[in-house]
């Protein structure tokens, strides 16, 4: 029997993997995809990120970010990261760095898709392997968490009702071959959605965009490719002109990929001998872009709960390390979704410059 089954390969699986490993447990990684895993994201790893993924001995190759630009066409506002620079890292070059990492710690990665489990008194069953513990990174849209909600009637932790909750958020990237125009990550805000850039390369920038969902597009959870005979991405490109006349000319450099919706409500991370972390353990959006940062400290958190034999400390743990980075989005987000506040947001970034850069480097360090 092992120690502990790691559900899904992705940033925050591999990074519980590696610190399991580090309090010399025995880890096996069950992920479907091939390495190295590409995912939509608008890959801005933020300096308290850049930080947990050293100390764990990861340290992939990326563009030094310097801070934070907010803009809407007539305003912007700047915030550069006090303590640290963030990093612009394709999802790829992460997940490559991560994985050797694992490997060279003992971790085996077994390329299955956990398609069911079985709890037991004193291990799990899944993907034809006993382990004392079942950890599932398997994303926004966890089968693991689901199976677990529907067996024990939790249920998702939504409780707003359909009339108040806002529309759901979806989001979409793709990369273009172009040198970078700055090293602040820029995040473009128009009505309903927002264009955030981060350069990844000396000639590769990301965009990624976070919007609803429009009108006659296929509702329904995704992930992936998000290719079609309709280029929506581009048409949504055109509610920033300014980023538009930027990217004149670029040619994509990836595949357009989505991830939707993104607010995943989830009232409780342990479930006996099965833990949730990263974005299966509960997601509100990317519109502060500390999506692997929080993860990672869970994962730390995680790992920590495990050696010492406490699985049940990890829901409070859990609780203590995203509640920062929780809170900070929650109020973006409100803020986002008030027609009267909304257009204010930059303006207001601009106007109180201190004020935007305490809540900047407090993202940055959450
Ligand atoms: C548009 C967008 C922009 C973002 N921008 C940023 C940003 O700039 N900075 C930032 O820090 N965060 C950002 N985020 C958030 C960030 O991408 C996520 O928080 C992060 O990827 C979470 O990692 P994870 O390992 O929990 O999940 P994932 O990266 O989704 O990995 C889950 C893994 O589980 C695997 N899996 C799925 N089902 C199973 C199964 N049944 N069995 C086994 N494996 C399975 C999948 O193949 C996948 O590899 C953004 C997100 C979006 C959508």
């Amino acid at each position: 029997m092992i120690d502990v089954l790691v559900a899904g390969g992705g940033p925050v699986g591999l990074a519980t993997a590696i610190g399991c490993a580090l309090a010399g447990l025995s880890v096996t990684v069950a992920e479907p995809r091939v390495t190295p895993v590409d995912k939509a994201c608008g890959e801005g790893v933020m300096p308290a990120a850049v930080r947990r993924l050293a100390a764990l001995g990861v340290t992939p190759d990326g563009y030094p970010l310097r801070g934070i630009r907010y803009l809407d066409g007539r305003h912007q506002a700047e915030a550069v990261f006090r303590h640290q620079a963030g990093l612009g890292v394709r999802r790829t070059t992460l997940h490559a760095a991560l994985a050797e990492r694992a490997a060279a710690l003992g971790v085996t990665v077994q390329p299955a898709r956990v398609a069911g489990f079985e709890q037991h008194a004193d291990h799990v069953t899944a993907a034809g392997l006993d382990a004392r513990y079942l950890v599932a990174a398997d994303g926004l849209h966890s089968p693991i968490r689901r199976t677990l909600e529907r067996e024990t009637a939790a249920g998702p932790g939504q409780r707003v009702s359909r009339r108040r909750r806002p529309a759901p958020r979806y989001g979409l990237r793709r990369h273009y071959r172009v040198a970078p125009w700055s090293d602040l990550v820029e995040v473009h805000w128009a009505a309903g959605a927002e264009a955030y850039v981060t350069p990844v390369s000396a000639d590769v920038v990301g965009v990624a965009l976070l919007c609803a969902r429009a009108a006659g597009e296929p509702d329904g959870p995704g992930d992936g490719v998000a290719d079609g005979p309709v280029d929506g991405f581009a048409a949504r490109l055109t509610a920033f002109p300014g980023l538009l006349d930027r990217l004149a000319g670029a040619a994509p450099a990836s595949a357009l990929r989505g991830a939707g919706p993104l607010r995943q409500d989830v009232r409780r991370r342990v479930y006996g001998r099965v833990l949730l972390a990263g974005d299966a353990s509960g997601y509100l959006d990317a519109l502060t872009g500390e999506g692997i940062g929080t993860g990672l400290a869970q994962a730390g958190a995680l790992a920590a709960c495990l050696a010492a034999g406490r699985p049940a400390d990890y829901e409070r743990a859990w609780r203590r390390v995203s509640g920062p980075a929780w809170r900070l989005t929650a109020g973006l987000l409100w803020s986002r979704n008030q027609p009267l506040l909304a257009p204010r947001i930059v303006p207001a970034a601009q106007r109180l410059p201190w004020l935007f850069s305490a809540l900047v480097n407090h993202a940055a360090q959450a």
